[in-house]
């Protein structure tokens, strides 16, 4: 679908709470104005009593569809008449498409995350070791990406527990690699070529990790570790990640990236990464970020 240029405004939304401090607003205007199209996105505080009514007025003429962020991702997935195939894997949503009258419920996390890692010169190896921190809807969102691209998957939480449900949770597309769940000192550190941060450890704090530096020198120097958190833009992970001579990444092309594929959803305009980037180049004025803004 495409949208048809000087038409009346089209609408898009991010429901969240908290909301204020959202960075998707910045990004998917500048992406209106180099697509030439007239439309708005404003981020909304929707408490989750709320999310089933905000969901339904998606319904109405002229709205494109929403971001999600947190507190549902989840809680949205039965108020839609459909889910793409990554939404059901990963169990969350992050973009609702409007398509008259009917909602569908995709998740550009998982996409966003494997376009932002060929970004960063992450090198697709079949059947490579990989390491994902963290086991929130995050953590599920890197899970599918690198799983469905053919990585085998560590996951590694501070509550091992969590770890485990999403190994025992899920369904490979191809049984050839596998998602296991094991605590730190077990993870296969010698063989990774590549550690995700998907944990929520270093958001808003310079001096907080999910993980002790001596694993940092147990990885092969050619190791790339992406850190979704992108405030600070530098992390305490990437800085010792860089310190122990390993390539380190922060979130915000993933952010871009997310925020890019929803577009495309919503208008048909394959608007270029660099317009989202370049909108988040100014980040100085927003306060600290909640867990899970996008
Ligand atoms: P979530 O559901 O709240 O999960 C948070 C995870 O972080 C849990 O596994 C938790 O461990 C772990 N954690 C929290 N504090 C920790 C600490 N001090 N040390 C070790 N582990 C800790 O959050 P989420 O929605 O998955 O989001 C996680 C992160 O990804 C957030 O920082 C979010 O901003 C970021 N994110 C970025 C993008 C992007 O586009 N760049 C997109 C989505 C999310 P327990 O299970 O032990 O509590």
């Amino acid at each position: 679908m495409s949208l048809p240029d000087g038409t009346p405004a089209f609408h898009a939304f991010l429901y969240a709470d908290p909301a204020a401090h959202s960075l998707s607003p910045r990004m998917h205007r500048a992406a209106f104005a180099h697509a030439g199209l007239n439309g708005t996105y404003d981020a909304l505080r929707v408490a989750p009593a709320d999310l089933p009514g905000a969901v339904e007025a998606l319904r109405r003429p002229g709205v494109l569809g929403a971001n999600l962020s947190l507190p549902h991702k989840e809680a949205a997935l039965p108020l839609l008449d459909s889910l793409s195939r990554a939404a059901r894997a990963v169990g969350a949503v992050n973009t609702i498409v409007h398509r008259d009258g009917q909602l569908h419920g995709d998740n550009t996390d998982s996409p966003g995350l494997r376009d932002a890692l060929y970004d960063a010169g992450y090198i697709w190896e079949e059947g490579a070791e990989v390491i994902v921190l963290g086991a929130g809807g995050a953590a599920r969102a890197a899970v599918h990406a690198l799983n469905c691209g053919g990585q085998n998957v560590t996951v590694v939480n501070r509550t091992l527990e969590r770890a485990q449900a999403i190994a025992a949770d899920w369904h490979a597309p191809d049984a050839h690699f596998q998602v296991t769940a094991l605590p730190a000192h077990a993870a296969p550190w010698e063989s990774a070529a590549l550690v995700v941060n998907a944990s929520s450890a270093g958001l808003n704090d310079p001096d907080q990790t999910p993980l002790d530096a001596t694993f940092l020198t147990r990885l092969p120097a050619r190791t790339l570790v992406y850190d979704m958190v992108y405030k600070p833009a530098e992390t305490r992970l990437m800085r010792e990640a860089r310190a122990a001579g390993l390539n380190a990444e922060n979130g915000l092309g993933m952010l871009a990236h997310q925020a890019r594929l929803a577009f495309r959803a919503w208008t048909g305009a394959d608007v270029p990464v660099s317009v989202f980037l370049n909108a988040l180049t100014d980040l100085t004025d927003p306060g600290p970020a909640p867990a899970g803004s996008a």
